[in-house]
């Protein structure tokens, strides 16, 4: 008798869900045209007056025994799912995702083709000092057969007391040199007013870990014709990063290189943790290429190779490292830059396919 009750209000329950099932379709089929309708009119798809005064029709109307306040919240998830349909594609598939365009972006810079394929190095020391230090370093990178070379002149320090580069002079040095052995120039910049002057020296635009949610930044960068390689921010998640991305590609600029740079987390033994599998989600979630900047990520110059070679294998179209002809009197990160027989070693092993992790 009792098991007669249960199957005869379960199957009421049944009933009563592919009402509410189709009723919310309905409901669903009425937000699209309104959806349509504001889209002719340009007014905002989210209109907060309206969805409060939804809300409180619900509150006057209920009878229970459902509360208020839990109908409340499961009819703001009816509303978001509504105006997720109203808005269609854009808010869910970001233009950097694969969705939005499944073929890779290769970025030309010079006679490379980013994102083709091959390996690629952006290599130079972590800071511009001076122009014979740069050229040290150009004449080894050349001999590697790499055409982008990278140089801090504008440095964004943790202290403002340490070096915090040439700027423009920095700049200016580099590309004279990058001229000189016909490269390409990657250097950061810090403020969206720099960069208009910062075209005429600049082939890359990198924007730091610090600055990968300064939306003015990225706003601005999304505005020039330059490519940008952003990198991720020291706590960001892949899904943050992303939207980083969005800003600049958004405002204009689909030349973008995303650079995996290592996170924040509770290990001390490298200076951050290198998160390998960003790179193959990012591959897989985006159109855009991905690098590894093997020397922030780790720290530690007996972890670059290693690093080098696992970012390569995972799917990396690149890797960041940073040489210095003389690293103990570098003015920014003396511990973690190779020197020039470092690098000599870290470029044959990384192409000989060695087992050798030794620099
Ligand atoms: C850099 O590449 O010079 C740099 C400062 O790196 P990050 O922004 O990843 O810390
Ligand atoms: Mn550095």
């Amino acid at each position: 008798m009792v098991s007669n009750e249960l199957e005869v209000i379960r199957t009421e329950i049944e009933e009563l869900s592919l009402k509410i099932l189709d009723l919310l379709n309905q409901r669903g089929v009425l937000a699209q045209k309104i959806g349509r309708i504001k889209k002719m009119k340009g007014t905002q798809r989210f209109d907060p007056v309206r969805e409060r005064s939804l809300l409180d029709l619900i509150a006057e109307n209920n009878k229970g025994p459902f509360d208020t306040p839990t109908l409340q919240h499961i009819f703001k998830s009816i509303f978001q799912a509504s105006l997720e349909l109203q808005e269609g594609d854009n808010r869910k598939e970001l233009l950097v995702s694969r969705k939005r365009k499944p073929n890779n972006t290769v970025i030309k810079i010079k006679d490379e083709l980013i994102g083709d394929g091959n390996p690629h190095f952006v290599i130079g020391p972590c800071a511009v000092e001076s122009e014979e230090q740069v050229r040290c370093v150009a004449k080894v990178i050349k001999d590697h057969g790499i055409t982008l070379i990278r140089g801090g002149a504008f440095k964004p320090r943790t202290s403002p007391y340490d070096f915090q580069g040439l700027g423009f002079e920095g700049l200016k040095i580099l590309r004279q040199v990058a001229d000189k052995y016909n490269l390409a120039v990657v250097s950061e910049i810090l403020n969206p007013n720099d960069l208009e002057k910062a075209m005429d020296y600049v082939d890359v635009i990198q924007i730091g870990s610090r600055n990968m949610q300064n939306f003015e930044l990225l706003k601005a960068a999304g505005l020039v014709n330059k490519p940008i390689l952003l990198k991720r921010g020291l706590s960001a998640t892949i899904e943050e990063f992303m939207y980083a991305a969005e800003y600049i590609i958004e405002k204009g600029n689909d030349q973008i290189i995303l650079c995996e740079r290592g996170i924040r987390t509770y290990e001390r033994a490298t200076r951050n943790t290198l998160d390998i599998t960003a790179v193959p989600i990012l591959k897989k979630e985006t159109h855009l290429p991905v690098f590894v900047d093997v020397t922030h990520s780790t720290g530690r110059k007996d972890l670059v190779l290693p690093a080098a070679r696992a970012a390569l294998a995972i799917g990396a179209d690149g890797v960041m490292a940073e040489v210095h002809p003389d690293p103990p009197i570098a003015l920014s990160d003396p511990a973690q830059q190779m020197n020039i027989p470092e690098f000599n070693n870290f470029m044959n092993k990384l192409k000989s396919k060695s087992d050798d992790f030794n620099l």
